[in-house]
């Protein structure tokens, strides 16, 4: 097991290691750093004008960075994943332009630096909200911020003066510039919706492509190769019998030679649907190569298996396709092998192989089942070189 550094392990203690909840919690604790910055600003302000009264001042501190420290725990306790808004990111800005409203009417003569905090938390809240929510925070910043005028101009005893004008306009402009923003923002990422949605549609087309056969439509010889893998591996689980069986038209090359190549190809067609239509929906015919085929028959006994490929045998032999020059008719040769504990999926094909060249051999139209024979690593392996 891989270890990890002290570092790695208080930033997952800090963040959590799930990486959803890991980029929300990133996000609140830099939200909650710039309240905590904002608030030694306004302690700064208290400390330096006597006129600032220091007391609410560290009150209105303590509250504004504990409430996002609340929502911080929060997320990162995962109780917000069901939620949703995951991130509180509505809660958040609620939270901090009511604190900067306040902040507003606290720092006095310094009230000009409150302004900017707030333009920076809409610019912020942009990137996580719709357009709506956008502007519905927009119109809670201006009341916020006109309270907060209102309430200077009474406790402070002055007149709305041109400077809390150009601060209320100010706050106006950054909203529509926010408003502007997330438009663009929402509009990249639909475009990146729709892009992400044709790639998923053109991966999964080319997935289909890499592992069916044009022609026939059945599963190729890769495909097939990971699906016996795998009910290789179920059968040594479950200890039930696995059957491969290799199947090959007879003289194909002939129908190719006297009818032409695209005959062969319909011949093939018509191949493929006998033989899918005489074995079981949980068998798998695959095209291995040319007019090769393998069946996969998982959970059968050898006698099953016989029985089935006997019928493929005689349907097969059965069949009649139309050509001008008169009804043509294929035969199919069949090596049958039943998969041994502990041997490779290799062996099992190689002797299911030099099962259908004793078919072969033989007179064709015949099924064949190859012998236990020897353990893997004990044989001779050399069943295709044989037929080669
Ligand atoms: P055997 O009974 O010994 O199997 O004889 P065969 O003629 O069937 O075997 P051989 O291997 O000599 O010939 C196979 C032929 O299959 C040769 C090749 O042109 C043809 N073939 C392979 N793939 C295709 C295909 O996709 N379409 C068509 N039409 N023919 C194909
Ligand atoms: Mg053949
Ligand atoms: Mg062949």
């Amino acid at each position: 097991m891989r270890t990890r550094s002290r570092g790695q392990r208080v930033r997952d203690l800090l963040l959590s290691t799930d990486p959803r909840r890991r980029t929300l919690v990133s996000m609140a604790l830099l939200a909650l750093a710039l309240m905590v910055s904002s608030a030694c600003v306004m302690l700064m302000i208290a400390a330096a004008d006597s006129a600032v009264d220091a007391a609410a001042v560290q009150w209105w501190a303590a509250i504004s960075v504990g409430g996002l420290a609340v929502m911080t725990a929060f997320i990162r306790s995962g109780e917000t994943a069901r939620l949703k808004d995951p991130s509180l990111t509505v809660p958040q800005m609620v939270w901090t332009i009511t604190s900067g409203a306040v902040a507003y009417v606290l720092a006095g003569d310094a009230r000009g630096v409150v302004p900017s905090v707030l333009a920076m938390i809409l610019f912020f809240g942009t990137f996580g909200l719709n357009v709506a929510e956008v502007i519905g925070i927009g119109v809670y910043a201006l009341l916020a911020f006109a309270c907060a005028v209102a309430a200077t101009t009474r406790f402070n005893a002055g007149p709305f003066g041109y400077l809390d004008a150009a601060y209320a306009l100010m706050v106006l402009i950054v909203l529509g510039g926010c408003i502007a923003l997330n438009l663009r923002i929402q509009r990249i990422r639909r475009r990146l919706r729709e892009q992400r949605e044709a790639l998923a549609q053109a991966l999964a087309i080319n997935r289909e492509l890499a592992t069916r056969d044009d022609l026939t439509g059945l599963p190729n010889r890769r495909a097939m190769h990971d699906m016996i893998e795998l009910e290789r591996r179920r059968s040594l689980r479950s200890g039930r019998p696995l059957q491969l069986a290799e199947l090959d038209i007879d003289h194909f090359k002939h129908i190719n030679d006297t009818h032409g190549h695209a005959t062969g190809d319909r011949a093939l067609q018509a191949f493929a649907g006998v033989v899918r239509a005489c074995v079981r929906d949980t068998d798998v015919l695959a095209r291995w190569g040319g007019e090769e085929f393998v069946l996969l028959l998982s959970e059968t006994s050898a006698e099953d298996a016989r029985e089935l490929l006997e019928r493929v045998r005689l349907a097969v032999a059965a069949l009649e396709m139309q050509h001008p020059s008169g009804p043509l008719r294929v035969t199919v040769s069949i090596g049958l092998a039943q998969h041994r504990p502990g041997d490779t999926v290799e062996l099992t094909l190689e002797r299911a192989d030099q099962a259908l060249y004793t078919a072969k051999s033989l007179g064709r139209n015949r099924i064949v089942t190859a012998p236990p024979g020897p353990r893997a690593g004990q044989g001779p392996g050399a069943a295709r070189s044989a037929r080669a």
